[in-house]
């Protein structure tokens, strides 16, 4: 979901900053050019991306090189473009109300308000939510967050299954950074935000977490095992890379 915009950056190879090469913190602003900006120990170069989740970009400063705070401006300056053309295309945040139209696992849905008590429900093609008006964004969420458990429980034990493996614990969260993690315990956490994804997707993430509990890392091996839990990691990688955002833009 972190879109980086300097890709080269990737190739080049990763070394150990050592201690003497540690900048002091202290010389680095908070805020450049309207930027915020963050230290990186791991970055090897003057970077900008945009942050899917607080809809920012975000400026990294390689701790373990000498940068000056005029090289910082002008790196800012030759990209204001880019900076300005992503500001624009920023999907604006939005919060669930009756009447949003969702993509649940691949079904469309209208958000409907309902008067009383009642628990939050799908009929027909409604997600009808009842309660006091203030707190439908939340039940939305609590509800959307209890699908996503359930489906993706189910999905993670299934594929444990094919792997000859016990099921995983599997826990629903809202991180920034990441769609799903695999603890060295087994432990998988999903986003419950790909349950707004094509089920596909959802189907790929799960995938890719439980072949984590085979490869603990992102070998051939590990991508191959993935190919094997599920159809067409490509274009799901993709549609993740390409659309991710938009999941993010729900509060
Ligand atoms: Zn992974």
């Amino acid at each position: 979901m972190i879109l980086n915009l300097l890709q080269k950056n990737k190739k080049k190879k990763a070394k150990k900053p050592s201690a003497d090469k540690k900048r002091p913190r202290a010389t680095i602003p908070a805020v450049i050019g309207g930027l915020r900006v963050k230290p990186s120990a791991r970055a090897h170069y003057l970077n900008l991306r945009l942050d899917a989740r607080t809809s920012e970009i975000v400026l990294t400063w390689p701790l373990r090189r000498r940068v000056s705070l005029s090289k910082a401006e002008r790196f800012i300056a030759e990209n204001r473009e880019w900076i300005a053309r992503q500001q624009r295309d920023l999907p604006k945040a939005r919060v669930f109300a009756p009447g949003s139209k969702l993509r649940v696992a691949g079904r469309e849905y209208v958000i409907e308000h309902a008067p009383g008590r009642g628990i939050t429900r799908f009929e027909g093609g409604r997600l009808i939510v009842h309660g006091g008006r203030e707190h439908l964004p939340r039940r939305v969420r609590d509800f959307l967050k209890q699908e996503a458990l359930r489906i993706m429980k189910a999905l993670a034990d299934e594929k444990a299954e094919m792997l000859g493996l016990r099921s995983s614990e599997v826990r629903i969260l809202d991180p920034k950074t990441r769609w799903g993690s695999c603890g060295p315990d087994g432990k998988i956490m999903f986003s419950w935000r790909l349950i707004l994804a094509p089920p596909e997707v959802m189907d790929y993430l799960v995938a890719h977490e439980v072949a984590h509990r085979i490869h603990m890392n992102h070998s051939n091996r590990f991508w191959k095992l993935c190919g094997q839990l599920t159809e067409n990691v490509a274009d799901c990688r993709r549609w993740l890379h390409e659309n991710g955002k938009e999941l993010m833009v729900w509060n």
